[in-house]
């Protein structure tokens, strides 16, 4: 076990690019994140199409870290993934939305579910149901106030054992999604036999969508599917005015993207909420 240093040299070796120490020092810093609280959760909301009202929100990661400042998800996550550390840290998102939630209900405003996003790794633990009913009891948080998001690659990775855990996280009264719905590779037969209750279509195509006609078809079936499997549509990273029109003539559900809102910090998602924010 490398030790924690504040000098990159004493981890240097001739064989390692600056990726690699750079990666090193991240991993020995990451350790010590959640215990001397540099790691919070922003909040973006989800936007019912038909009221225009805040329908829930999702938890997002940051890393405030003391030399360097915020790192995205994008480039922390995957090492908690590959050492581990993403299974305590994936502990400490779901009791921070709950001690969140809490919060919000205790200043008087309106119960709003949060989304918290799974990494494959805590998916295949194994007693993911059962850390999540200890958490809630813990706190007393209903479990209608908490969803998960996980992607199809997490499950079609065991598609059996993942439809147990599902059905088990079901029973306990939490919402699912699948996370950047389109990407990986899923089997339509096997999604009618999950209990999930909402498909996010990914970013990815949503930025297609006025400019290419392949990927409006893609985003209006996908709409279609959800529907015809009495699911939630919900269409991440809208952006524009544009893309916004497509989805509601689209019937999409729910929308999450900059248009309306980027995540938060708590003190601004907070004022949305208490304002009743309607778009
Ligand atoms: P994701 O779950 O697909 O989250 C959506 C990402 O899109 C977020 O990036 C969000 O800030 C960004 N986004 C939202 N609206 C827009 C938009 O209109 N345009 C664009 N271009 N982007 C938008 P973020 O916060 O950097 O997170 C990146 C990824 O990191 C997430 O992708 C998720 O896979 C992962 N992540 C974040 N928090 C957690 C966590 O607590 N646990 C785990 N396991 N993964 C997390
Ligand atoms: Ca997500
Ligand atoms: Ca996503
Ligand atoms: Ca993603």
């Amino acid at each position: 076990q490398a030790k924690k240093s504040g000098n990159s040299c004493a981890i240097y070796t001739s064989d390692m690019g600056l990726e690699g120490v750079d990666t090193l020092e991240l991993e020995n810093d990451l350790h010590q994140a959640v215990e001397h609280h540099q790691l919070s959760l922003h909040y973006q909301p989800k936007v019912n199409l038909r009221t225009g009202q805040i329908a829930g929100c999702e938890a997002l990661l940051r890393w405030q870290h003391p030399q360097r400042g915020m790192i995205p998800p994008a480039k922390f996550i995957p090492i908690a993934e590959q050492t581990g550390l993403i299974v305590p840290i994936g502990r400490w998102v779901i009791e921070e939305a709950c001690r969140q939630s809490l919060s919000w209900l205790a200043a008087g405003l309106p119960p709003i579910r949060i989304a918290v996003n799974l990494s494959a790794r805590q998916f295949r633990l194994g007693d993911l149901a059962e850390t999540v009913k200890e958490i809630l009891d813990q706190f007393g948080v209903s479990s209608d106030l908490l969803e998960l998001e996980l992607t199809e690659s997490m499950i079609m990775d065991d598609p059996e054992r993942a439809r147990k855990t599902l059905h088990e996280l079901k029973h306990l009264g939490l919402h699912l999604s699948l996370d950047d719905f389109g990407t990986g590779y899923s089997s339509l037969n096997y999604l009618r036999r999950f209990p999930v209750d909402s498909l996010k279509i990914d970013q990815s195509f949503i930025h297609d969508v006025t400019t290419d006609p392949s990927g409006a078809s893609v985003v209006a079936s996908i709409v279609d599917i959800a529907h015809n499997l009495n699911l939630n549509a919900i269409a991440e990273g809208v952006e524009t005015r544009d893309q916004l029109e497509f989805l509601v003539a689209n019937d999409c559900d729910a929308v999450q993207g900059y248009l309306f809102s980027k995540p938060l910090p708590v003190p601004e998602f907070t004022a949305l909420l208490a304002e009743e924010k309607c778009w």
